[in-house]
């Protein structure tokens, strides 16, 4: 049983500039949406390995916008999740969200079942950044390859920030998603080699 936090209600404190989430909501949300070894991810704690030596542009800038290219098993989605927990603990509420391709694109192909329209539904909030493990990994079909350009040129238009992980290089990736959204990506994303 998961030891309960006595310093919060339901993963909310009450600070002097108003609600905020305590640190035990950040972990607990790394855990749902990434996994349990991933959830004492962050920035100060990253020690990045020597073939991950251009990464350390990520360390330096948190903030910023990655896409970050490799093969499987280079540790991608590790240091995705170190700048997820980074931000998810700098605004301490509701601002970052992470999502692995397949499970956007499952959500995407669902949608004559009723299921939500994420584009639609994000733009009511007010995120700062986005991030997408691995993508070109799913099955890309017309309908897919149209809410990913409507994902990708909201962040454009709405200047949110914006990190990737793909096995894929923006070449093979326009052959899945198109031109339009890979330029986009390139123009908010430095790219990363690891
Ligand atoms: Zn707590």
């Amino acid at each position: 049983m998961t030891k309960q936090c006595n310093k919060c209600i339901d993963g909310w404190i009450k600070e002097e500039g108003g609600i905020c989430w305590c640190e035990c909501k950040a972990r607990k949300v790394i855990v749902e949406q990434i996994g349990e070894k991933f959830k004492d991810c962050d920035i100060a704690n990253t020690k990045l390995l020597a073939h991950q030596d251009k990464a350390k542009v990520i360390l330096s800038k948190p903030e910023g916008s990655y896409f970050l290219v490799g093969d499987f098993g280079r540790g991608k989605t590790h240091l995705l999740a170190s700048q997820y927990g980074y931000l998810l603990k700098k605004y301490r509420r509701p601002a970052v969200r992470f999502w692995r391709e397949v499970d956007l694109v499952e959500d995407w192909q669902n949608w004559e079942e009723g299921r939500y329209y994420v584009v639609s539904e994000l733009k009511d909030k007010d995120y700062k950044h986005i991030f997408l493990d691995d993508l070109g990994r799913a099955k890309i079909t017309e309908r897919v390859q149209q809410e990913m350009y409507g994902l990708i040129d909201w962040i454009y238009t709405s200047q949110i920030g914006l990190s990737i992980s793909s096995n894929f290089s923006y070449e093979k990736l326009i052959d899945k998603y198109g031109g339009a959204t890979v330029r986009r990506i390139k123009d908010i994303c430095e790219g990363i080699k690891i």
